[in-house]
């Protein structure tokens, strides 16, 4: 499943990302706590000083130093009431607002049973929840020693997934940890199969109408992130979860981020598993958009119908290099205009023709636009989901099937 140099490349804590976590909380849904909800500054505030500081704020005279001061006794009292609430400290300390307004789930009110999937920086168990009897996945996330970087690492994860609600995105059902525990358990709805494990398996030959059931599926969450303002970047077929009932959801938002069309802040390149890796970051991109996940997304779609990954270089030279023989080099102007990092080195000497056609001949012309689209060498011509779901496509027989008509696949 998937390829090994996977995130190794990367490392736990992006340096050159810093389009970060934005100041504003994220719409959570699960596990209320009353005696937590949100507070607003003005409920905070109570005591006659602050109230003599508010007048000086009107008046202009607050300085910047009484400012940070209430913001640190602001901090201070939203981590006393998370410890209290039962977060230990040192995740309340730096991942605050991931867990605002969320009480802990108990450790001993699941029975963990076996470990089914193990990624760089993270293990996940098959678990029960002993009160309702329901199967759960627990993501339990591994720290370096507790630091701070890392630990809020996992935070963008978590309020990434507190900010998603969608039928096709896996939903983040709670957060097991208590006051004097080292670790942190992400608790999921169970999924019994991934889409990888499904494509390789060789009893298992897809039809068109089910390949574009999951097609349909992948397109409409991956529209969903893109707009809350979440960019995947980690879209592969080990990420893309079934369950028996045919539905598909994405998962894995460890490296995912938020973006604004148009930021300026830079983005690291250093993301997605290499034979899903776009050529743009593979040439050093740091101001790529939400087109990235197109790509991989395309990847996935042909994954589907040769049955494996399409695109599996060694190292990062050899996957451009596969993804110029396969889809073209891009045209003079794009090297001009793009100032790419890498395009020095990785300009190929003499431009590459597309052989996408004589690979896909066998596809309906229809199935072939879409992914001819989605693995466009330039980010711009891959469109977005939303025009990937209205393509033609969709639109053509045969039709998507119903999820629930897909096969229960064993496990
Ligand atoms: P990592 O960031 O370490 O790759 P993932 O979230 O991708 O972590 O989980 C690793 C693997 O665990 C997945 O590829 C999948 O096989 C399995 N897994 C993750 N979440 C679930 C779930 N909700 N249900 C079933 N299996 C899961
Ligand atoms: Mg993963």
């Amino acid at each position: 499943m998937g390829c090994a140099s996977s995130k190794k490349a990367v490392s736990v804590t992006p340096a050159a990302d810093s389009s970060g976590i934005p100041r504003k909380g994220s719409g959570s849904r699960a596990i209320p706590a009353s005696s937590l909800r949100s507070r607003t500054g003005s409920e905070l505030r109570g005591n006659g000083e602050e109230k003599e500081e508010e007048e000086e704020d009107k008046a202009g005279l607050k300085s910047a130093s009484s400012l940070s001061a209430r913001l640190g006794n602001l901090h201070n009292y939203i981590e006393g009431e998370q410890v209290a609430a039962g977060w230990p400290a040192w995740l309340s300390a730096v991942a605050g607002e991931a867990i605002q307004g969320w009480v802990p789930l108990k450790a001993d009110s699941f029975e963990k049973l076996e470990k089914i999937g193990q990624g760089t920086y993270s293990s996940v168990f098959r678990a029960r929840d002993l009160e309702t009897g329901k199967t759960v996945a627990l993501k339990k996330v591994r720290f370096d020693n507790f630091e701070p970087e890392s630990v809020r690492f996992m935070a963008r994860e978590i309020q990434i997934l507190r900010r998603l609600d969608h039928p096709n995105v896996v939903k983040l059902e709670g957060l097991i940890t208590s006051r004097l525990s080292c670790s942190l358990y992400l608790v999921f709805e169970y999924m019994e199969h991934d889409l990888a494990g499904l494509s390789s398996c060789p009893d298992i030959n897809f039809t068109e109408s089910q390949v574009k059931c999951y097609m349909h599926q992948l397109l409409s969450g991956l529209e969903h992130c893109h707009s809350r303002g979440i960019i995947h970047r980690d879209i592969k077929g080990a990420n893309l979860l079934v369950n028996n009932q045919g539905i598909l959801k994405m998962a894995d938002f460890g490296l995912a981020n938020f973006y604004r069309p148009g930021q300026k802040q830079p983005l690291t390149s250093r993301v997605v598993t290499l034979w899903y890796r776009p050529p743009e970051l593979l040439l050093g991109s740091t101001d790529y958009e939400a087109s990235v996940d197109l790509w991989s997304v395309g990847c996935v779609f042909a994954e589907l119908f040769l049955k494996k990954p399409i695109l599996q270089g060694r190292t990062e030279v050899e996957q451009l290099h596969k993804i110029f023989k396969l889809c073209g080099s891009p045209a003079e102007e794009y090297w001009k205009k793009s100032k790419l990092p890498h395009a020095t080195i990785f300009k190929p000497h003499r431009p590459y023709d597309s052989c996408l056609y004589e690979t896909f001949k066998t596809l309906p012309a229809s199935a072939f636009d879409l992914l001819g689209t989605l693995l466009s060498v330039e980010p711009y011509k891959r469109g977005t989901a939303s025009s990937a779901l209205t393509s033609e496509y969709f639109s053509a027989k045969p039709y998507a099937c119903e999820p629930a008509s897909l096969p229960k696949y064993p496990p």
